[in-house]
């Protein structure tokens, strides 16, 4: 049962060298008694948030626990498949998806924790992505914390990736005017092509992202979608329109920071603008039921499309995880562990 485990707590820039595949013992039983199950892991997801759980004491990390380097197993959400069953619910070759190890076969102590994979209709690996994780953050952090309307304008960042795409799309189906920015030219002309927005711009090339903000939205953004911190926040909260709405979804820029950026949130007052901060566990149980039907509807319609990275093999996991902090996903960055 290959693993990943990290080796030492982190500071700055994780590396590959950071984690370690190691081989654990596999147990193809639960115990006696026990209501777990053992499953098999199919696909891996890759999550930002990760790197704030390998510092220790980090500031981020206070909603869920650290990683202890040298033994514990990393963990995240998993798809993956019942190879034996203690619960009366769950079978052999029943599907799932939910917290495991970054490992080849995990022992999940209470399977009622997942959710059952209910569209067989689409790759698995979307249970990692837009029918997973980063597709409820999308669709709530839009709809319940930044209540995007029709005909507001909304601006992503990290549009590209697994919870921006998403947020681009729904708010174009909403009848927002949408713009997003990537960190390549090659996203940003995914971004225009593939995903609809209407407007995108590489942040690296900009000299000025105050002024890249103010040729996309000439009048003001109602709504920010914020994934990365730092300087784009400072320059949206610069831009945004009166009684504007941000949702503070993550902040990607600064997790690999000892300290974070400054940033002029006196912008909130004078203009009343909310930022709320948001958890996407908050929308778990018959919230994400409604959002999985809705979801699955749109892509059988081809409203909403997808992108994934998909990088081969549990030793890929530790290079796949890292190069979400140089941008080398293109959309949803998930490792397949295997396929069947
Ligand atoms: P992505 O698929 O978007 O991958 C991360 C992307 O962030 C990279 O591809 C890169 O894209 C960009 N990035 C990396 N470093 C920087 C930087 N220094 N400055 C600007 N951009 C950077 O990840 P997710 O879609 O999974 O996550 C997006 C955000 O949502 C994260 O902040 C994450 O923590 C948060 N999140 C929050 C949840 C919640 O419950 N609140 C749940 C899930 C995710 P590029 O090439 O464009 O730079």
């Amino acid at each position: 049962n290959r693993q990943v485990i990290l080796k030492r707590y982190v500071s700055g820039c994780p590396t590959v060298d950071d984690m370690e595949v190691v081989a654990g013992a596999v147990r193809l039983a639960v115990p006696p008694g026990s209501p777990a199950v053992l499953v098999k892991n199919l696909y891996l997801s890759c999550d930002p948030y990760m790197r704030t759980r390998m510092t220790r004491h980090s500031e981020h990390s206070n909603f869920v626990p650290d990683y202890v380097p040298g033994k514990q197993v990393l963990d995240n959400c998993s798809v993956c498949k019942v190879v034996v069953s203690g619960h009366p619910d769950f079978k052999p070759g029943d599907l799932l998806w939910g917290v495991t190890g970054w490992e080849e076969y995990s022992l999940i102590p209470n399977p009622m924790f997942c959710h059952r994979i209910n569209h067989h209709e689409f790759p698995l690996s979307y249970y990692t992505g837009v029918l997973g994780v980063p597709g409820l953050t999308a669709y709530a952090g839009l709809f319940e914390v930044a209540k995007a309307k029709k005909g507001e304008h909304v601006f992503v960042s990290a549009a590209a990736g697994a919870v921006g795409q998403i947020v681009g799309q729904l708010a174009k189906l909403t009848g927002c005017y949408v713009v997003g920015s990537a960190g390549s030219d090659q996203k940003v002309n995914l971004l225009k092509t593939k995903f609809g927005f209407d407007d995108a711009f590489n942040y690296k090339k900009e000299l000025d992202l105050n002024a890249a903000l103010k040729r996309c939205f000439p009048d003001g953004i109602d709504v920010y979608f914020e994934n990365v911190g730092g300087a784009m926040l400072d320059a949206v909260l610069r831009n945004m329109r009166h009684r504007g709405r941000v949702a503070v979804c993550g902040q990607v820029s600064q997790y690999n920071l000892e300290r974070p950026d400054g940033v002029d949130l006196f912008q909130l007052v004078g203009k009343h603008i909310r930022m709320e901060g948001f958890l996407v566990s908050e929308y778990s149980g018959d919230y994400y039921r409604r959002f999985e039907e809705e979801m699955a509807r749109y892509l059988e319609e081809g409203k909403v499309v997808c992108v994934e990275d998909v990088a081969e093999g549990i030793e890929a996991a530790p290079a796949a995880l890292v190069g979400l902090f140089a941008g080398h996903n293109v959309g949803k960055q998930v490792v397949a562990v295997a396929r069947e």
